[in-house]
């Protein structure tokens, strides 16, 4: 793939498949929240983690949260940092909203892995997301005994305001409704993942959103996208750019300049920052 340090070209032929486009479905990973200005590791981890930087020697986020922590109350008041920073504190990023406003007057549809919520902050519609991985904001049990998942936003800030010396109070370690066993974060770790009605209702408006755009002008906006997951996004948008005649394919993701052969004449790859870009 052959690519120029100047993208103006580039920018105005993306600027012109979208206006053309009679659909836009954004594949969304985790550099547009990156991007956005979501941070997990450095400084910030330190400014709100000293207590686990200190005992355990992590310095981000994603590798603490794969810690064993020995008692549940040292577990939840970790989670309930991360889950407060990563989901409540604060609204939608600018990048979200700029990409709302790109996109809200087309038929649109979102398939991310992303579980920070942005979408909907930044106003998109709940109808046309489709959240595979999970959410920061729900709770499943951890068994699980059943298929439901729990609005975890009231027990998060209650165990935040009880917190001391990085433990929660015992009474406020989630339990399970139904089988009174521990809660768990409702996040695809492994095959304990509660996939909720709203869920299935979310696979099933993607899967009628492809279905009824297939033979259209279908535009894949892929942001972000990295090779951990490729299954859920990078590869089916390209197996679509490939098999819809009239699909065309747009990645741009810092440090990405791949595309296949077959698909090349209807992509545009563009390796630059997500946020200056958009
Ligand atoms: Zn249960």
């Amino acid at each position: 793939m052959t690519y120029t340090n100047n993208y103006s070209n580039e920018i105005e032929k993306i600027k012109e498949h979208i206006k053309n486009a009679d659909a836009v479905l954004i594949g969304a990973g985790a550099g547009l929240s990156a991007a956005a200005g979501f941070e997990y590791g450095g400084n910030y981890f330190l400014e709100n983690f000293a207590d686990i930087n200190e005992k355990y020697g992590y310095t981000d986020m994603y590798s603490a949260g794969f810690h064993d922590f020995y008692t549940s109350e040292e577990k939840w008041g970790y989670w309930a940092r991360f889950i407060y920073l990563q989901r409540y504190k604060e609204g939608a990023k600018p990048l979200y909203k700029r990409l709302f406003d790109i996109v809200k007057e087309k038929d649109y549809f979102v398939l991310t892995t992303n579980v920070d919520h942005q979408f909907q902050l930044a106003g998109f519609d709940k109808n046309r997301l489709f959240y595979t991985q999970g959410d920061y904001g729900l709770f499943q049990c951890s068994v699980p005994c059943h298929n439901k998942t729990y609005d975890n936003e009231k027990i998060v800030k209650e165990m935040l305001e009880n917190l001391k010396g990085g433990l929660i109070p015992t009474d406020l370690v989630p339990k399970c409704p139904v089988c009174g066993k521990e809660m768990a974060m409702n996040l695809r770790a492994d095959d304990k993942f509660v996939e909720d009605e709203g869920w299935h209702r979310a696979a099933a408006n993607y899967s009628d959103f492809i279905e009824k755009n297939k033979d259209k002008k279908l535009l894949l906006l892929e942001l972000g996208v990295g090779w951990n997951t490729p299954a859920v996004i990078k590869y089916p948008f390209m197996r679509m750019a490939y098999q819809f005649k009239n699909a065309r394919y747009i990645c741009i993701n810092k440090g990405e300049n791949y595309i296949p052969e077959e698909i090349k004449n209807k992509s545009i790859v563009i390796d630059d920052d997500i946020e200056t870009l958009i």
